[in-house]
């Protein structure tokens, strides 16, 4: 059986010749490791592997983990759908939160992220396939929340994340891919300096990659299949 790190240094490898066949600088795409619902253990072997941001869904796992490796360098980015009397260990735990997709989350955030700390480095979630999909922020409603989100201390808006309905059909997940960074170009335009499209997971990140992905979220092609969730 492959070890952890063998699986991560395969996958590191094949993001970086994905980048290069796409034209792309390796150096450009980061790897999310998105531990949600395996144990801490799982997060420790991944870091002494070398990994250092982790992927959290679920607030009170997230709190308990980052309790458990306070000891270690590790950079935690909330990817989860954000319920509004859940903000405060978001604020205080995060170095990225990738799934803001409503004003009134984001200024809890804002208020809630401890003095001194760094800005919480922020992506707007954004729903690029309708019905399909709860959790996002409408196309149409993200000028009026970027603007909102850069005029609030706190936070540092990075970018857009993005999950399009799941489909093995490559020129599909393309599609949707490509929708999502000309919803950023189209915000750049607007004048945010914007990084970052946070899109990509185990089975979808060569076309995320191909559009412009600069963070691929990766849970199951590296810790292997998840148990039931852990609910909230
Ligand atoms: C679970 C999850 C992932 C990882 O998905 P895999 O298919 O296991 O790679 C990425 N992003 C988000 C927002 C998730 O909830």
């Amino acid at each position: 059986m492959d070890t952890f790190c063998d699986r991560l240094h395969h996958l590191q490898a094949h993001i970086a010749e994905t980048a290069i066949r796409y034209g792309r600088a390796p150096e450009e795409i980061r790897l999310l490791a998105v531990s949600k619902t395996h144990p801490v253990e799982r997060v420790r072997e991944a870091i002494d592997c070398g990994q250092r941001a982790f992927g959290e869904n679920y607030v009170q796992e997230m709190a308990e983990k980052a309790r458990a490796l306070a000891d270690l360098e590790v950079e935690w980015h909330f990817i989860g759908p954000i319920q509004s009397n859940k903000t405060r260990l978001i604020a205080e735990l995060s170095g990225w939160v990738h799934s803001v997709d409503r004003e009134k989350i984001a200024r809890r955030l804002s208020e809630q992220r401890p003095a001194g700390a760094p800005p919480i480095q922020t992506c707007l979630q954004v729903n690029v396939s309708g019905e399909e999909s709860k959790s996002g922020a409408d196309p149409a409603d993200l000028p009026a929340l970027a603007q909102a989100v850069a005029g609030l201390p706190g936070l540092e808006l990075r970018g857009l994340m993005a999950i399009p309905a799941a489909t093995d059909d490559a020129a599909l997940q393309r599609q949707a891919f490509a929708r999502v960074r000309e919803l950023m170009e189209d915000l750049q335009r607007r004048g945010h300096r914007l990084d970052t499209l946070s899109m990509g997971m185990s089975n979808d990140l060569e076309a995320a990659i191909a559009e412009g992905a600069t963070i691929v979220r990766v849970g199951t092609a590296l810790f292997g299949a998840r148990q039931k969730p852990t609910g909230k």
